[in-house]
């Protein structure tokens, strides 16, 4: 027999409330090693006793079956004195304050907690509530640290006896399971009529169900906040939502009750099923079948669906009586996601026929979160529930800084030691209810984490929303302002666990540039501390300013006058649109009257979109370029590529695309289809990147190329630009664990004025 040694690990991450000691008590006691674990302050500590050969397998397995919400960020092992244990046992802790442990995400249920779910002997039988340590509500029920029942929105429905014993015992599932409940003494369903009114139903499920099939809009309390929920294959129902929601095109997200069920709609590869079942559960892209059965206003002009599978009991429960269901969050457009009972009536009235309601209270609200497979991974479009608060490593510590993002897609970031903490989606810093939403996510996550900035990072951009409230709370602590492509920049680098100096090729719709301008097509070089624009797309008058966001054709004309003047070709699209208009848009542009200039790529695709014909008017951002996009297929890649001009002038490259404005106009006077044009405009961008890194590393040796911006959420642009770069050698950054589009800039900003507090 070998002799017998002691080992302490010492474990920190999401270790605690997510089943960890349970699962150390499982595997020690079948492996016979004696010992002890324990809670502590900064995560988990396990005492062990045994063979050195079984403790080496014992390390090895906590890395290899860990519980699956729990995340091990550090794990170290040093010998101890041999103490003789008798057995393996689970000590209590006393903690006072939890500062280094984190919370945990929100889960989907887990596959034990699905299978008590449809079993009729179970005694949580069809219970929309049931949870345990390994899933459930997390981070949207927390109200404070550590993380405990009574701070909790479950403090509000005491343990009854069963759940109780349960809770007490080591290994049990359910062993300090916070939210643990069952259908005596747990959170229950009830439903309403459409002014909010409690109506008493035999069963709230069934009638929800009823009143779906009958075709009505049904808003139903998740997780994270509201959805309107319709059945996806009843066109009037649907068709109804969207008018309701004053929502003209921008396409619903799905939900069916699993993969097979999906794939009657849709493609899935094998890479999209695994993001689709992740425990994260997002909503994932996927390409349309053709002939599917979903009503065609699910998402009107597109390819593509937003496809989601349950997450909570709930959804199991509803969808089980359904191939699919729409589920948009519960909102009036531009406004944040429902999540208060007291809050659903008046905001969502007009909107829903009925609620199928429950009484645990949502502290936090978070949308669902929304991604893609990008180059064979997964990337964010956006990063909310499932994946908030889990942090993101930066390169290094640094004094905790507060980010408060830009203003689409907002998102608000805390740094503390070498985590950066990215909000929940908060939304368009608009309105000053998404304000109000955005405050009190600065002061939650203050609370959560335990800390006080000691400066705060903002949008160079005066006039934002996000810039005030960044004035706003910084009392005497200093301000740094971050220009919105080098945050783009760095997002990409800590993304990529890099401080650079990298190549950043931005592409996005606007953002504030040092010069005054709205810069989009952008060329730098820098890294955490600093950067240098090199080059960017030549700038173009934005004739209205906003409304030519809004409407893509005035974009083309500011295109073509720089290209033929004031005599315009001939084009299709003209004949859309009214005479005195068009020759009043082209005294602004030949005025400057109203007109910044420009050098954004999306403004390049809205332009393009608009000269094909494809839009004169966009209802959503980004979707000239997302219906550009889609025109795409097969033969794509075999396409001619659009040229670029590239100049250089007191040493900053311009890239002009008259060139390319001369071809596309070609083209649409030929025989060439709306796809092609597409293809060989894509084509014609990814090779101008590769041209420019090529100009960029003669002086600057060859650094790595970092993609981001919202404009490389386009899947073929984006795998086109990084396979021509990597058969030149460049090493290319693209977005994982944050979104390239603004949903993910306060990281950049947060990482910035880290490095600048201490470079
Ligand atoms: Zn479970
Ligand atoms: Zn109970
Ligand atoms: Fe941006």
């Amino acid at each position: 027999m070998s002799e017998m040694v002691g080992r302490q690990i010492r474990i920190e991450g999401i270790v605690q409330g997510v089943g960890f000691r349970p699962f150390i008590y499982r595997l020690a006691t079948e492996m016979n090693l004696t010992g002890s674990v324990l809670n502590d302050s900064q995560g988990v500590l396990i005492v062990v006793e045994g063979a050195p050969s079984v403790l080496d397998s014992f390390c090895s397995a906590i890395a290899d079956e860990l519980p699956p919400l729990a995340v091990i960020s550090r794990m170290e092992v040093s010998d101890l004195p041999v103490n003789d244990a008798a057995d393996f046992r689970i000590i209590e802790s006393k903690l006072n304050q939890n500062r280094v442990a984190q919370i945990a995400p929100d889960s989907h249920v887990c596959p034990d907690c699905l299978r008590e779910l449809f079993n009729p002997s179970d005694r949580r039988y069809r219970y929309p509530f049931i949870n345990c340590t390994n899933c459930g509500p997390r981070f949207s029920i927390v109200t404070n640290i550590p993380y405990d029942r009574p701070l909790t929105t479950m403090a509000d429905f005491p343990l009854c006896a069963d759940c109780q014993m349960e809770y007490e015992d080591p290994v049990s599932r359910r062993f300090h399971a916070q939210p643990n409940a069952c259908a005596e003494c747990g959170p229950q369903l009830s439903f309403a009529d459409n002014t909010g009114c409690f109506v008493a139903v035999e069963d709230p499920l069934v009638e929800a169900v009823n009143r779906l099939r009958a075709g009505e809009i049904l808003a139903v309390k998740g997780l994270g906040g509201y959805h309107l929920v319709v059945d996806a294959e009843n066109d009037v129902a649907v068709l109804r939502l969207r008018q309701r929601k004053h929502r003209d095109e921008k396409p619903f997200a799905v939900m069916s009750f699993g993969v097979e069920e999906i794939q009657a709609f849709c493609h899935v590869s094998e890479q999209e099923e695994r993001l689709l079942k992740s425990v994260e559960r997002p909503i994932v892209l996927l390409r349309s079948r053709d002939g599917h059965s979903l009503s065609p206003s699910v998402a009107p002009n597109n390819k593509f669906f937003g496809f989601m599978v349950p997450y909570t009991p709930l959804h199991y429960l509803l969808l089980e009586q359904f191939d699919a269901l729409v589920m948009t969050s519960g909102n009036q457009t531009d406004e944040p996601i429902v999540f208060e009972n007291s809050e659903a009536e008046s905001r969502l009235e007009g909107i829903a026929d009925c609620y199928l309601q429950h009484n645990r209270r949502i502290h936090i609200r978070t949308d669902d979160s929304i991604a893609r497979i990008l180059d064979g991974e997964p990337v964010l479009y956006r990063r909310s529930r499932g994946y908030v608060p889990r942090g993101v490593m930066l390169t290094t510590e640094q004094p905790c800084v507060l980010a408060v993002g830009a203003e689409l897609k907002n998102t608000i970031c805390l740094t503390r030691s070498d985590r950066a903490y990215l909000s929940h989606h908060i939304g368009d810093l608009k309105n000053q209810q998404v304000v109000d939403s955005m405050k009190q996510a600065v002061h939650h996550f203050q609370g959560l984490l335990e800390v006080k900035p000691t400066m705060i990072a903002h949008d160079l951009h005066p006039d934002y929303l996000s810039t005030h409230v960044a004035g706003e709370l910084a009392g005497e602590l200093p301000l740094v302002a971050v220009q919105h492509h080098h945050a783009h920049l760095s997002s990409c680098l800590v993304d990529n666990g890099q401080r650079g100096p990298a190549i950043g090729v931005i592409f996005d719709g606007v953002g504030y540039g040092t010069d005054g301008n709205i810069w989009g097509g952008e060329f730098l070089v820098g890294d955490l501390n600093d950067f240098q624009r090199l080059g960017h797309l030549a700038y173009r008058p934005m004739p209205g300013g906003d409304a030519a966001t809004k409407e893509p054709w005035r974009m083309a004309v500011s295109y073509l006058n720089t290209v033929f003047g004031s005599e315009l070709p001939e084009l299709e699209v003209f004949r859309q649109i009214d005479s005195s208009a068009l020759k009043l848009l082209l005294q602004m542009i030949e005025k400057g009257i109203n007109s910044p200039l420009t050098s954004s790529v999306g403004r390049l695709f809205d332009a393009v979109a608009a000269l094909i014909g494809l839009r004169c008017k966009v209802s959503y951002e980004g979707q000239a370029a997302l219906e550009l996009e889609m025109l795409i297929d097969g033969d794509s890649a075999a396409e001619p590529a659009y040229s670029f001009l590239i100049t250089e002038t007191d040493g900053m490259l311009q890239v002009d695309p008259t060139p390319m404005i001369r071809q596309l106009v070609n083209d649409l006077a030929g025989q060439v289809t709306a796809a092609q044009i597409s293809a060989r405009f894509h084509n014609g961008l990814a090779q101008m990147v590769l041209d420019v890194c090529r100009t960029i590393v003669v002086e600057q040796g060859r650094l790595p190329v970092a993609l981001s911006g919202g404009v490389f959420q386009n899947r073929y642009l984006t795998e086109l630009t990084a396979k021509l770069l990597r058969q030149e050698g460049f090493e290319v950054l693209l977005h994982r664990q944050v979104p390239p589009n603004d949903g993910g800039l306060a990281l950049g900003q947060a990482a910035i004025a880290g490095a600048i507090a201490a470079p």
